[in-house]
């Protein structure tokens, strides 16, 4: 009989019923004590905790394990090492000390370090965070560590991340005792992050070169059927992808993976994946373990997995929607409006707190979703703009507007709203959400954080959520842990706080352009690409405020900051390259052939008869000459603007060059292309179209 769901779910995790289980008590213990004071591990101890791992691993079938790291690519890494160690007799033991589970030194001088372990250490070493639970996957134990330069440079996404969270609770709690919560001891962000893909045929796939080599398409003219219909979305789903998800609950079930949601998106053959939540150190990892998941069961399934932003013009991209929250150890939703007064209050103040910070801080949002690929999505008709604005339903906004007029609200008999002192109206949860197009939206006890990329580690968002929040509640604590009057002053400090940023505010419909115009009157920034908001990071605010809460040096951000030009510059070379290729030894001489065809008949059909009309022939080959004649001379100036942007060795310079000179030119060239596709012949296309992609999973 098969395993049940309870039976499997986590049953590849060392995680807390296993440690129980397996460690002695005072082990177990000690480890918990670690975890929650985030303080480094005894040797002793990890050395118990490390043999109970391996033999945890052994009876799973493993021979290896690895320190799991993520590197500034925004993927994962790994170096397996086997257990085994000479027993001196010419035998072998399976082994794995304390030291290896705790610190590794993975040879990772290839990765990403935007100029930080050259100014200092050649390499960086791995430490084992133990927040996060090991696993076995594929005959190996995985051990998710921190990767850090040995003078203690972050060279990873996790490693801010902790420090953000550690920032988070530490303001959090002073503003829980404000409200005389003594019982709380932590405060942890938590985030579902629901995650949308495409599945196509892996053949179909293969035959593409762009596809491979990009993970999008680089030419393909709109099938004749596009999403108009929107029929796919939450329709029912085709066996084989049925038999995809099913397979795909099962591996991330095994790892302790939250796989709770799955349906059909928007665009045919677009699925999304939603988990329960989790605390965000946590659901980033599983974010990741999904993502690869998601790549390796299609496969099993003779499908191909894209996590791309835009794998096609024109059709719906692929996001990645954060729910974002705050929860106590004690188990409240520091975001869920309460029943008395003074648990409206503390609540609003949470509120206000995100309001003040996502205004304050958007271009450090907006940067955190910034990458090349996230760059064809947002401001397109359907995904938010690169504008920030909160959408927070009209009940509540209206109540925030009572409160910061002192002006009655209409269900409150008349009388003047005052925090601390009144209950909030109870607003239905459905009354509050449902605006599909706001980039960061409250949906009754969290916020939906919206213009992540399908492909990008939630890592980043989340380091620059928690961090703007933890100052702002850093603030408001300074000024109300003076207070002699708190219930005046934090009334007074929430409507100063609504006054001052309700600008960022904003219910209506992001995607029109009158709100673009009513965004600039507002003086909200537009940051349209990756390069016009990179370069914001290094403002002196955001330096500052990443000092203060110990998540990045100047140094680290500089790194990062280089990382992600340098990446941008990368992709869009690789794009440009192939877009060459395709166009030249595939595009063009597919063409040439249905040309020669094409003036082959005309010239036979005049030869049986002068008089036979022959305008099809001669038209189609007329029009087909000038457009072959612009994709030619595209395809050279391309080459050209690839050349000159890649030799620019400013990477500010270089990156700037893609985007004014590389990108435009790109576009010309599919355009051109994508005209000839048109009016080609299906038989001598060289590779799969839109129709044969998105319609033959
Ligand atoms: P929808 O967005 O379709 O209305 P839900 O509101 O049920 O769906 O949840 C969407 C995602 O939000 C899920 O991944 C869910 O686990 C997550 N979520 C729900 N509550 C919280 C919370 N307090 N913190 C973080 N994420 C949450
Ligand atoms: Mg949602």
């Amino acid at each position: 009989m098969a395993a049940s769901v309870p039976e499997i779910f986590g049953s590849m995790v060392f995680d807390e019923r296993t440690m129980q289980e397996r460690l002695p008590r005072e082990t177990f213990k000690a480890l918990e004590n670690t975890i929650q004071e985030g303080k480094s591990l005894n040797i002793n101890i990890a050395n118990t905790v490390a043999s109970a791992m391996k033999d945890w691993a052994l009876e799973k079938g493993c021979t290896h394990f690895t320190h799991w790291f993520q590197p500034m690519t925004g993927i994962t890494a790994e170096k397996h090492d086997s257990f085994i160690s000479p027993a001196g007799d010419g035998s072998v033991l399976m082994e794995f000390s304390g030291k290896e589970l705790v610190r590794g030194e993975p040879d990772a001088s290839s990765f990403p370090s935007g100029g930080l372990r050259a100014t200092f250490e050649a390499r960086g070493y791995t430490a084992w965070d133990p927040t996060s639970f090991a696993f076995v996957k594929d005959k190996t134990l995985y051990i998710p560590t921190v990767f850090c330069s040995y003078t203690g440079e972050a060279l990873d996404k996790k490693t801010p991340l902790l420090r953000s969270m550690e920032a988070l609770n530490k303001q959090a709690l002073r503003i829980l005792r404000l409200f005389g919560d003594t019982k709380t001891q932590q405060v942890n962000s938590t985030v579902g992050p629901e995650q949308e893909y495409f599945l196509i045929d892996r053949n179909l796939y293969n035959q593409r070169e762009d596809l491979v080599l990009t993970g999008r398409t680089l030419f393909g003219a709109r099938p004749p059927r596009g999403q108009e219909l929107e029929d796919h979305y939450f329709g029912s789903i085709k066996l084989k992808v049925a038999s995809f998800m099913r397979d795909l609950d099962n591996e991330l079930w095994k790892l302790g993976v939250l796989a709770k949601t799955e349906h059909n998106e928007v665009a045919p053959a677009q699925h999304e994946l939603a988990p329960i939540f989790s605390n965000t150190n946590v659901a980033a990892d599983h974010n990741q373990l999904t993502m690869e998941a998601m790549k390796k069961v299609a496969e099993r399934h003779g499908m191909y997995c894209l996590l791309h932003e835009k794998p096609f013009e024109g059709v719906n991209g692929s996001g990645k929607h954060n729910n974002w929250s705050l929860s106590t150890d004690t188990g409240t939703n520091l975001l869920e409006p309460g029943d008395s007064p003074m648990e409206n209050a503390q609540f609003l103040l949470f509120l206000v707190a995100v309001i003040k910070a996502v205004d304050e801080y958007q271009d450090l949002l907006r940067i955190s979703v910034a990458s090349p690929g996230n760059d064809h999505r947002l401001g397109a008709n359907e995904a938010p703009p690169a504008i920030l604005s909160i959408f927070l339903g009209d009940e509540l906004t209206e109540i925030l507007k009572c409160l910061e007029q002192g002006k009655p609200y209409s269900q409150k008999d008349k009388e003047i709203l005052k925090v601390g002192v009144h209950t909030l109206p109870r607003f239905p949860k459905d009354s509050t959400d449902r605006n599909r197009t706001s980039p960061f939206a409250f949906t009754g006890n969290k916020f939906e954080f919206r213009m992540l990329g399908s492909a990008v580690s939630i890592s980043g968002p989340n380091v620059a959520l928690n961090t703007i929040v933890a100052e702002e509640l850093e603030r408001f604590a300074d000024k109300l842990e003076k207070s002699k009057d708190f219930r005046k002053d934090l009334d007074t400090l929430v409507r100063k706080t609504i006054k001052e940023h309700k600008r960022i505010i904003f219910n209506g419909d992001s995607y029109t352009d009158s709100w673009v115009a009513e965004a600039e009157k507002r003086g909200l920034l537009n940051l349209k690409t990756t390069v016009d908001a990179m370069p914001h990071f290094l403002d002196k605010k955001n330096v500052k405020l990443f000092a203060k809460h110990h998540i990045f040096t100047e140094s680290e951000m500089h790194s990062r900051y280089e990382v992600s030009m340098e990446n941008y510059s990368k992709t869009l070379n690789i794009e440009a390259l192939t877009m060459i290729d395709m166009a030249n030894k595939q595009i063009l001489p597919a063409v040439e052939k249905y040309m020669d065809d094409l003036s082959l008949a005309f010239t036979h059909k005049k030869a049986l008869n002068p008089k036979m009309n022959c305008h099809v022939e001669y038209d189609r080959v007329t029009k087909l000459s000038e457009l072959s004649a612009s994709v030619y001379d595209e395809t050279e100036e391309l080459k050209e603007n690839v050349s000159a942007a890649a030799a620019i060795t400013d990477f500010e310079e270089s990156a700037r060059a893609y985007k004014e000179t590389v990108l435009p030119t790109m576009d010309a060239l599919r355009t051109d292309a994508d005209k000839m596709e048109t009016l080609t012949g299906a038989s001598y296309w060289p590779f799969p179209t839109y129709a044969d992609l998105i319609y033959h999973v």
